[in-house]
């Protein structure tokens, strides 16, 4: 080991407050991407930081997490999917797809001959999807247990998904709860599970590159299988996911720089807990919109401390990039009503305020 990783090492140590780093899923991967901008973010799951911990230190607890009653419907519904070697499964993609699924082979990766030990099973996974993508046999496999790097920690991925090898390409299948009513389902929940899969895509393609093929033998479209309209019965959409893969390969990128995101904190920053504890965490920059308040678990504490200075993130994040530059409600107001002097950079921003200040009265006097 060189002497900057024992540096590194320990800062990031320092980070934490001296508590072990906190294993990624691929629940905590694919939420990586909803905030790609945001530094406190970065930092804290660049070094492994427990921000469920920390949220409760801070005050601010998250209800993250799936209620019992969504987790035992989820399981019911994937056990009944996956019964008696995926046939329902396999009918739905025949007959609802239309796809041409051949003879089918079905492999459960799940547990190796009574051992469930991670580095065992991640050995099986590797050499039967080895053997599939040689010979194109093999078909289904169930609990494939994948590997990512992640700032410098290998995460082991233990999906519920399945692996389909149809005409020599691979696709992810992942099996979700929620429903799908006339067609629809809800656009977050389709988003976090698109995010979800991309993980897997992003895992699989490296896997098969270290196995000596190209990584486009994973294909970038995903099937989604969920209930519909409320009934037990599966139905299958075909989802392509590759602008999550690009902002997850990104993120992955800017993390693994991490060594740069640590040199610019205070020298003696951490977050372990005590007094100083908010103020740390006031001391990286944030980027609170209100959908950080399903994908992360310091959302209280961020939403807190963005309203009582006004930021204009707090109205969502395309107001706050229709604003440009301007991080505060207040500035916004203050350069709409010509209260405020804009800055060279805010002229342009400033203008169009006004425009849409004087727009606003005009229709509010009409109507008047
Ligand atoms: S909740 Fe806070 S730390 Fe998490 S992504 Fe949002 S702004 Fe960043």
């Amino acid at each position: 080991m060189s002497d900057t990783d024992t540096a590194l090492d320990f800062d990031l140590d320092r980070l934490r407050g001296g508590t072990p780093p906190r294993n990624h899923d691929a629940r905590t991967i694919a939420a990586l991407t909803a905030n790609p901008g945001c530094a406190r973010r970065g930092v804290m799951d660049a070094a492994g930081v427990d921000k469920d911990f920390l949220a409760r230190e801070l005050g601010f607890p998250s209800p993250f997490g799936q209620s019992q009653f969504a987790i035992t419907r989820g399981n019911v519904f994937e056990a009944q999917v996956k019964a008696d070697g995926c046939a329902e499964l396999l009918t739905l993609l025949r007959e609802r797809l239309g796809l041409e699924v051949p003879e089918v082979a079905y492999d459960d990766l799940e547990v190796v001959a009574g051992n469930e030990g991670r580095e065992l099973r991640h050995a099986r996974t590797r050499r039967l999807l080895a053997r599939a993508l040689e010979s194109g046999e093999g078909t289904l496999f169930d609990h494939p247990l994948l590997r990512l790097e992640i700032a410098g920690q290998v995460a082991y991925l233990e999906p519920d998904v399945i692996a389909f090898q149809l005409r020599g390409r691979l696709h992810v299948i992942e099996i979700k709860s929620f429903a799908v009513v006339d067609g629809q389902a809800e656009p977050e929940q389709v988003a976090a599970a698109a995010r979800q899969s991309a993980v897997y895509v992003l895992a699989l393609r490296r896997l098969v590159a270290e196995l000596g093929h190209r990584p486009d033998r994973v294909s970038h479209e995903v099937f989604l299988v969920c209930p519909e309209n409320f009934s037990n019965r599966p139905t299958a959409t075909p989802l392509d996911v590759r602008p999550q893969l690009a902002v997850l390969e990104r993120q992955l990128a800017r993390l693994t720089k991490i060594d740069r995101i640590v040199g610019e904190l205070p020298p003696d920053l951490t977050f372990a807990p005590g007094d100083a504890l908010p103020e740390a965490v006031r001391a990286v920059e944030a980027r609170y919109a209100p959908d950080c308040m399903s994908s992360c678990e310091m959302a209280f504490f961020c939403r807190d401390e963005a309203r009582a200075c006004g930021a204009t993130g707090t109205l969502g994040r395309s107001v706050r990039d229709d604003l440009g530059g301007v991080d505060s409600i207040g500035t916004a107001l203050g350069l709409a009503e010509g209260t405020l002097e804009p800055s060279d950079d805010l002229a342009e921003t400033a203008v169009q305020l006004r425009t849409a200040a004087r727009l606003r009265r005009e229709v509010l006097g009409g109507a008047a």
